[in-house]
């Protein structure tokens, strides 16, 4: 049996250690702490990017 040891990263807002994919730190309450700033930017990006490409089909198919 293997002997998973858990994993934990600093919250990349008060900088504590917390859990690898916890929702919500322990010690500041700021959401996915383990997540760093540049994957929650891609994550925004990847989201304005979705939003725009639907608008932009939406304004294509009402012609
Ligand atoms: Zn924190």
């Amino acid at each position: 049996m293997s002997d998973r040891t858990k994993k934990t990263l600093p919250c990349r807002y008060c900088k504590n250690e917390v859990e690898k994919g916890v929702k919500r730190c322990p010690h500041c309450g700021t959401l996915n702490p383990s997540m760093g700033v540049k994957q929650s930017l891609i994550w925004t990006v990847s989201a304005i990017v979705v939003l725009y490409a639907i608008g932009a089909a939406v304004r294509y198919f009402k012609q």
